[in-house]
């Protein structure tokens, strides 16, 4: 399996910049995220605080940044990462049954919406989980609960209708699902997921729904969960001005680090975790030279 010098997961501002500034300093990128890059670059009408570019929509400065990444040779791997494990002298990334390797990782992940909810924690690993492809087979002729935060999770929701006997989908947003018709959507707002009789149960303001396994699919996986072992504080990661975390080799950028959210911010911000992690993959490989990369 190749094994890439940084891997940066977020296509915002901050992994963008990141992404960026690793690949003019040499370093071999996976840059992991969406090919829409950020929606809260898509959804802001107007941006009068980016340095240089006074008067710019949302959307043209994504194209300006898709054009920097043109140029600095990056494509984004369109992947939605789950978990990072450390492996010693290096990270294993893992995006549904897929597998990825990374001396280095900087986390641009930007801020979970939505709060988790009561029992998600407790009982996850035990009935809920946050990635269909991988614990779909668990359910197969059984009952799943989708609980989605946003239209990008229906292609999972859509994926376990082929595998489990009945799907129960519960949009947090305000789109209509556009889902097979054997998806039964139920528009209620989930206040809990519980276990009763061997099973979950799904709550809400209105009743509760049993299912054998819960899904909780949101566009970011709060970071702690990402990351085992990585210290959090609610939605942020703690950082030093080097955008270190506590885990040697993991770095972090951008609003996951904390407030103010703006886009020059996360940019700065990237820049740094970027340059701190050249240091950390050229420091590693100065002391393990057999490490193999790129
Ligand atoms: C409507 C609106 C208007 C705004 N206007 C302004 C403004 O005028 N000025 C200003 O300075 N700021 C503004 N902001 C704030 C600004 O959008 C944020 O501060 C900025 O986008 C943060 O950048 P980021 O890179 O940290 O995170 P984000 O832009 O949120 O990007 C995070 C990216 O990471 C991806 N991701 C998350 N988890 C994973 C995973 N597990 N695997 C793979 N990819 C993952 C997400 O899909 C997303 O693409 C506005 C925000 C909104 C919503």
């Amino acid at each position: 399996m190749d094994r890439y010098d940084i891997a940066v997961i977020g296509t915002g501002p901050a992994g963008l910049s990141a992404a960026v500034t690793a690949a003019l300093r040499g370093k071999s990128v996976l840059l992991l995220g969406s090919r829409d890059l950020s929606e809260k670059l898509a959804k802001a009408p107007e941006i009068r605080n980016y340095l240089g570019l006074p008067d710019v929509s949302g959307a043209q400065l994504a194209a300006a940044f898709r054009r920097h990444l043109e140029q600095a040779g990056l494509v984004v791997t369109e992947k939605k990462i789950s978990a990072v494990y450390a492996m010693g002298a290096f990270f294993a990334l893992q995006a549904g049954e897929d597998m990825m390797e990374a001396t280095a990782v900087i986390l641009a992940t930007g801020v979970v919406p939505g709060k988790e909810l009561p029992g998600e924690k407790e009982l996850l690993g035990r009935g809920v989980s946050y990635c269909a492809t991988c614990d779909a087979p668990l359910y197969r002729g059984k009952t799943a609960a989708v609980i989605g935060y946003s239209p990008r999770e229906e292609e999972e929701a859509a994926y376990l209708a082929g595998v489990c006997a009945q799907v129960l989908y519960f949009p947090v947003y305000p789109q209509q699902p556009d889902l097979p018709e054997t998806v039964r959507i139920i528009r209620e707002q989930v206040t809990a997921i519980e276990q009763a009789d061997g099973r979950r149960l799904v709550r809400t303001e209105a009743g509760a729904y049993p299912a054998d396994g819960v899904f909780v699919l949101r566009p970011a996986v709060a970071p702690d969960r990402l990351v085992p072992g990585l210290e959090a504080d609610g939605p942020h990661i703690p950082v030093n001005r080097a955008m270190e975390t506590n885990v040697p080799g993991v770095f972090a950028c951008g609003d996951v680090t904390g407030t103010p959210y703006q886009y020059i911010k996360a940019a700065g911000e990237g820049n740094v975790a970027a340059l701190s992690a050249v240091r950390y993959v050229d420091r590693l490989k100065k002391e393990m030279p057999d490490v193999p990369a790129l």
